[in-house]
């Protein structure tokens, strides 16, 4: 681990991209147990290999995970990336199946790399009462029924989807997979590790976006892959090594001080989300509000048995009534408090328009906003959304 100063509570930031070896001797046996042991703190060779910095932010988001190791990557796409490209095996990659309600940048890497340019077999997985698409829940039993017929190596999903927030019961999916040897890998972006731990509960490896809540301010770019099967973590370690897609030794401190108020911010932004989409489903210019913690929500009792009561999220959709020309008049109206940003988990509450961004065939409500509240003040979060909602003639 970093030497620190005394009289200092922080490790410095390593910037360096190469470590000084004292002799030939030295840098032979360092390279040697390097190979030998790639996740070891102490053989600082070439910072694209592993850094201090980045190091000691790993093991706060190993902490934060409850798992043996977590790695940082560039991107939360390259930390998907890493953890499936560990799973190809050549011509005999896949059967791999991935739920359809995924996040959109996965879903287009899976179309235009995995598939295209990388030859895997890949099938997808819809909701409804028979996996087709065709409703707002995913169905267990017609998942089974995909697992025995596809047969796939790998299953891959999000507990909590995006833009719907249709929750499913992430325990039994994992169950059904691991019952049939099946490895599982679950982006736990939009739930963090707050409100549940897919490790515990059998996965292979949780990917995150830490641009969304770890960073927590909108001002980072970053992902991370973690997991407890150490041969899983020398591959993954292994890749990123060769492939070049660690965090920066800057990012990665920037990261470390942010994460120490995830659970202050989560908290306070699915506290507030809860409050809000409880006001909205009374207010007249909306026509309906999906937001897991409202019993109404299809998901409702999905959310109440993987969460537990430690919170529904901090992301809520809601539907204007006045459709497209009611969206735009929210959307001025905010403007300044809550800003048109095309991400989530930043600070302060941002919005989105769901079928001009995740397309109006799939998405038919005109008037159908995402917003990924945020952890001001719950107080000036309402009076912006009543205000906007106000200035809508
Ligand atoms: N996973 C989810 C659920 C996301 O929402 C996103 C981005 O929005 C990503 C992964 C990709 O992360 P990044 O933009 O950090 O590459």
């Amino acid at each position: 681990m970093p030497t620190r100063t005394p009289r200092t509570r922080r490790a410095p930031i390593y910037r360096d991209s190469g470590f000084v070896f004292e002799t030939i001797d030295e840098a032979v046996e360092t390279y040697r147990d390097e190979a030998a042991n790639p996740q070891s703190a102490e053989q600082f060779i070439y910072t694209r290999w592993a850094n201090p910095t980045v190091l000691e932010t790993e093991a706060e988001l190993a902490r934060v995970e409850g798992s043996k190791w977590a790695m940082l990557a560039s991107s939360g796409m390259s930390a998907i990336e890493i953890a499936l490209s560990i799973f190809e095996e050549g011509p005999n990659t896949g059967p791999w199946l991935f739920f359809s309600e995924i996040y959109g940048g996965t879903n287009t890497f899976l179309d235009q790399i995995m598939v295209k340019r990388r030859g895997v077999h890949i099938e997808r997985f819809k909701p409804g009462p028979s996996g087709a698409g065709d409703g707002e829940r995913f169905d267990l039993a017609a998942l089974e029924k995909a697992l025995d017929t596809i047969k796939p190596k790998l299953l891959y999903f999000e507990a909590l989807t995006n833009p719907l927030l249709i929750v499913v019961d992430g325990g039994a999916v994992i169950k059904a997979a691991k019952d049939r040897g099946i490895r599982v890998i679950v982006d736990n972006t939009f739930c963090t590790p707050l409100l549940w731990k897919p490790l515990k509960l059998g996965a292979d490896l949780v990917v995150h976006s830490a641009t969304k809540y770890f960073g927590g301010h909108g001002n980072i770019t970053a992902g991370v892959v973690a997991g407890d099967d150490d041969q899983l973590g020398l591959d993954a370690r292994t890749y990123r090594k060769l492939i070049g897609q660690i965090l920066s030794p800057d990012d990665s401190y920037r990261l470390g001080t942010q994460l120490q108020t995830l659970e202050l911010r989560f908290g306070q932004a699915c506290s507030s989300a809860l409050k809000l989409a409880r006001l909205l489903e009374d207010h007249p210019k909306v026509t309906s509000v999906r937001y897991p913690g409202l019993d109404t929500h299809q998901t409702h009792a999905e959310a109440v048995k993987l969460f537990e009561g430690r919170g529904f999220g901090a992301m809520l959709n809601f539907e204007l009534a006045g459709g497209r020309a009611a969206a735009d008049a929210f959307v001025a109206a905010a403007r300044g408090h809550i800003d048109y940003i095309p991400t989530l988990g930043d600070g302060r509450s941002i919005l989105m328009h769901v079928p001009s961004n995740f397309g109006a065939e799939k998405y038919p409500y005109p008037g159908m906003m995402r917003l990924s509240v945020g952890f001001e003040p719950y107080e000036e979060l309402e009076s912006a959304t009543l205000a906007a909602l106000n200035a809508i003639p």
